[in-house]
């Protein structure tokens, strides 16, 4: 059996929060207790929305939980050579096409409609880069650990961007690539993630690589309903012991993992080992979101 590889890719757009701090738990406990590897990779592939200093501050904050990683930090920006490669073998294949179509002349249409399949419409212009959906047909499906078989028709789908007008690489293709130049066999991340998927899927099938197991995780919402996010203003992760040991504890029930109440308490490599020893992905209750009223998820 192929050894357990997983990773956590956090966007450096800011700081950790709560919501990011449960993807990184349940992907690091998922991985230790496998006896495999856990990585880090920093997914900086859009520079403009990554404020200096955020990946450093992420490390860190990782550290306070005590969740350390394996080998070097994997960064995205300098992966051009990569991603770039995957592209030419796409459109080798007759799968990658340019497109010059902007939003805004497709705008009643559910999905892009692939007017620039068989030629750019406006050869002038800047173009993107977009897979092709339409050829070789088939239902996009996996039995997702939590949420169960997930079936997508590739028709819905439509042709998702490789790289962006501006230059810039789609997170769809360098997460695919990426997981693969690093033998990725799980990826555990927010339910947010889930209906990406199978665009990666469509990616693995056409460029012929490995498809990893997944595990999405329920997502956290703040006490009015919202998703945590930095544009909600969920706090940044603690890096003070007092504070991250009760937010640790906070994220195991989150979890789902019903830790002893007493373990809020404890340092967070006795947390951590506590749950490493009684992970089980079978706890977690399959609702797509959930509510946490406390203080973790309000700014
Ligand atoms: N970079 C993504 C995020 O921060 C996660 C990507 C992934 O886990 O596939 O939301």
């Amino acid at each position: 059996m192929t050894p357990y590889r997983g990773r956590f890719a956090p966007t450096p757009s800011g700081a950790l929060h709560f919501g990011s701090l449960i993807a990184a738990v349940a992907s690091y406990l998922d991985a230790r207790q496998a006896r495999g590897e856990w990585l880090l990779r920093i997914e900086d592939i859009d520079p403009p929305r990554c404020p200096p200093g955020a990946a450093d501050a992420i490390q860190h904050q990782l550290e306070a939980f005590g969740l350390y990683w394996d080998g070097p930090v994997y960064r995205q920006h300098d992966r051009d050579h990569a991603y770039g490669a995957a592209l030419e073998r796409l459109e080798a294949l007759g799968l990658a096409y340019p497109c010059s179509c902007s939003r805004k002349q497709w705008h009643n249409h559910p999905i892009y409609p692939g007017w620039c399949r068989d030629g750019v419409c406006e050869p002038d212009k800047p173009v993107a880069w977009r897979l092709r959906s339409d050829l070789g047909l088939r239902p996009v499906s996996w039995e997702d650990r939590l949420f169960g078989t997930q079936s997508f028709d590739p028709a819905e789908l439509g042709d998702v961007v490789l790289k962006r007008k501006e230059g810039l690489w789609a997170y769809q293709l360098a997460v695919v690539v990426d997981d693969a130049d690093r033998d990725i066999t799980d990826v555990v991340r927010g339910f947010d993630l889930l209906d990406n998927t199978p665009w990666q899927r469509q990616l693995q099938h056409a460029l012929g690589l490995p498809e990893p197991r997944y595990l999405h995780l329920p997502l956290i919402m703040s006490r009015d309903g919202q998703k945590l996010s930095k544009q909600n203003l969920a706090p940044a992760l603690p890096l003070e012991d007092a504070a991250v040991r009760p937010l640790l504890h906070q994220a195991l029930v989150a979890l789902d993992q019903s830790p002893p109440p007493a373990l809020a308490t404890g340092p967070v490599d006795e947390q951590l080992a506590w749950a490493i020893a009684h992970w089980d992905v079978g706890r977690i209750s399959p609702d797509p979101a959930r509510r946490a009223d406390d203080h973790a998820t309000s700014p």
